[in-house]
């Protein structure tokens, strides 16, 4: 798949939460953007002369209506938050992409636990219909664990419940740091998601471990995992890091 540059058109944009706002776009030479299910696009942003590039993965259900939603978590004092906050429908932008190996594979026969911080989650609800289709194969199950602050912060649970209500194979657990609903549904925990990461018993042999979001998670969470017989063929990683 190449990366190009082009541009994008925001169609409509509305917060999901109280810290994260999903913005819609469309290519404005009208031709949908191939990707796979995982990858992120680049914005290119004027700030104070020079050009801002901020990445952002796709969440784009594969097969609705939408074509490129990003989740963009609100950053206090961040320059591309608050110009991609204050965009308004019909403005546009230079994107480049789609890039990134963070993706499902032809792997073999065994577990996927999928890992998140806030707007980490969005490959994974990229990935649904894939693993819808991986899970029906009946080789495969996977675990899916977001980690937020607290219910209110359920960055696209609906999405993840519905599919863990339908396929057996599929287990969604949501990681609160700082608080629980009450009653706590079935579904949701109280701590960090590296630690109900850990009570799942990972499996070297077995398991194929995706994270993504918050850099400190992914490292505190890879160095646990190598402990116990992970490497880079069971390990897959994007860090939420900022650039320039
Ligand atoms: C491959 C990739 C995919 C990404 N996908 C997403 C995505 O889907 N959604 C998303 O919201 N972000 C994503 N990011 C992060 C995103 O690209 C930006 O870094 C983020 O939006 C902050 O940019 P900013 O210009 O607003 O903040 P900046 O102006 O760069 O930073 C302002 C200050 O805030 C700090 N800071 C930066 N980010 C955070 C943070 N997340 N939390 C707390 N402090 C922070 C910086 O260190 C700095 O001190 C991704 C990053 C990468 C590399």
């Amino acid at each position: 798949m190449s990366h190009e540059r082009f541009s994008f058109i925001l169609q409509s944009s509305r917060m999901l939460t109280a810290r994260v706002r999903q913005l819609d776009f469309r290519r404005a030479d009208g031709a949908p953007l191939q990707y796979a299910p995982g990858q992120f696009v680049t914005l290119h942003l004027p700030w104070d002369g020079m050009e801002l590039r901020r990445s952002y993965s796709i969440a784009t259900i594969p097969g609705s209506a939408a074509e490129v939603q990003v989740a963009v978590t609100h950053v206090t004092g961040g320059r591309a938050t608050k110009l991609l906050y204050d965009m308004t429908p019909g403005a546009q932008l230079q994107a480049s992409g789609p890039f990134g190996r963070f993706m499902l594979r032809d792997d073999p026969p065994g577990r996927y636990l999928l890992v998140a911080t806030g707007t980490g989650v969005s490959p994974y609800r990229a990935m649904l219909p894939q693993l819808q289709a991986r899970l029906a194969g009946g080789k495969h199950a996977a675990t899916l664990l977001l980690g937020v602050r607290g219910p209110d912060e359920l960055l696209y649970g609906e999405d993840f419940l519905r599919l863990a209500r339908d396929n057996p194979a599929f287990q969604f657990i949501a990681s609160y740091s700082r608080h629980l609903s009450e009653p706590p549904g079935a579904h949701e925990r109280k701590g960090y998601v590296q630690e109900h990461l850990l009570e799942l018993n990972p499996d070297p042999q077995r398991d194929i471990v995706y994270l993504c979001g918050n850099p400190d998670m992914i490292d505190a969470a890879v160095e646990r995992l190598k402990a116990i017989g992970f490497d880079n063929h069971n390990l897959r990683r994007e860090k939420y890091v900022s650039s320039n």
